[in-house]
């Protein structure tokens, strides 16, 4: 249905859809030569234990700087043509592999009892990708990235799409120690009686209902709802848009284990992801010194 929205074939054009045409080509070419020079970046936003306030990983998230000097373009403003013009398979291919690889560095910088984890984005269009699963096991073992570390964020309509398809490549995927994470939850239309038949491995709360569950008896209750599901079922729950205390706090008393938000960290780029990093780092205890 939404991809019939992107193509203008069936609407009669007048002179602002042609205006709007005429930019989202442009659009088009501006992100092909930003692909071609480079001018992705990726930001990283923390993902914490909510007890503890600790960073088990990152999300990392796309960006675009047309130039050196110029102000960063959100996903926002360029995702949805980047998906419609097909573009999002090589900008997505990059993602993956940058990820990965900073990742990787960070795990040597930072080494854990559980290393850092990372997650990727993945469009529907990459997801129907045939050689999906290959790609990224190619990118696993070309990147130094730790066995079990790689995350994937799809969304419920993703999911949906073809179930049987999805069931087998969230295997293939569980199977290689790639990890999936269902993004927005509760924003879709998922069929609960497929995501017990998919090996996914967490539900990320969508942050429509993070934002409102100090005042919304709704918004709560779908919380605790998602974050029950999720314990019965065996996966992992992370809330996103975690903004104040008071909502990490409600989070925590719904035996919610992860966070994401601005409460914690804005995505950031790579320089001070290291600064937080060592920032956290604890003091090494010296058993011989006691
Ligand atoms: P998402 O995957 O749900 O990512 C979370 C978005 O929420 C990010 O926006 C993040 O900056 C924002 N956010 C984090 N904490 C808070 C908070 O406390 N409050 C509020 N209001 N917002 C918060 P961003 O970076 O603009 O990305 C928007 C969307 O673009 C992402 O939503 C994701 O769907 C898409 N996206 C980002 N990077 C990629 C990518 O590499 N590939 C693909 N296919 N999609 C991407
Ligand atoms: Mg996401
Ligand atoms: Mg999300
Ligand atoms: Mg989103």
């Amino acid at each position: 249905r939404a991809k019939s929205l992107g193509g203008s074939r069936y609407v009669i054009y007048d002179e602002s859809m042609q205006a709007l045409g005429a930019s989202r080509l442009q659009m088009e070419t501006d992100l092909r030569s930003a692909l071609k020079n480079d001018e992705f970046v990726l930001h990283y936003q923390p993902i914490v234990e909510l007890k503890t306030s600790e960073i088990v990983g990152f999300e990392a998230l796309v960006r675009w700087r047309s130039r050196p000097d110029s102000e960063l373009i959100y996903p926002d403003q360029f995702i949805k043509i980047a998906e419609d013009s097909g573009l999002i398979v090589p900008i997505g291919a990059w993602v993956l592999r940058q990820a990965c690889s900073v990742m990787c560095t960070l795990q040597q910088e930072f080494p854990r009892e559980r290393p850092l984890t990372i997650n990727v984005n993945l469009s529907s269009r990459q997801f129907s990708q045939l050689d999906l699963v290959h790609q990224i096991g190619r990118v696993v073992s070309e990147t130094c990235i730790l066995p079990g570390t790689l995350g994937l964020e799809i969304t419920e309509s993703v999911t949906m799409d073809d179930t049987d398809r999805t069931a087998a490549v969230v295997a293939e995927l569980a199977s290689a120690g790639v990890h999936v994470s269902i993004d927005d939850f509760g924003t879709g239309f998922s069929s609960l009686s497929y995501l017990h038949r998919f090996p996914i491995h967490v539900l990320k709360i969508d942050r429509s209902f993070t934002g409102r569950i100090d005042f919304d008896a709704e918004s709560l209750a779908i919380v605790r709802t998602i974050a029950n599901l999720a314990r019965d079922l065996g996966m992992d729950v992370v809330a996103e848009g975690v903004e104040t205390k008071a909502q990490a706090a409600r989070l925590k008393s719904l035996d919610c284990k992860f966070g994401q938000g601005y409460f914690y960290s804005p995505p950031l780029d790579e320089t001070s992801v290291r600064r937080l990093l060592h920032s956290q780092e604890m003091p090494m205890p010296h058993p011989r010194a006691r």
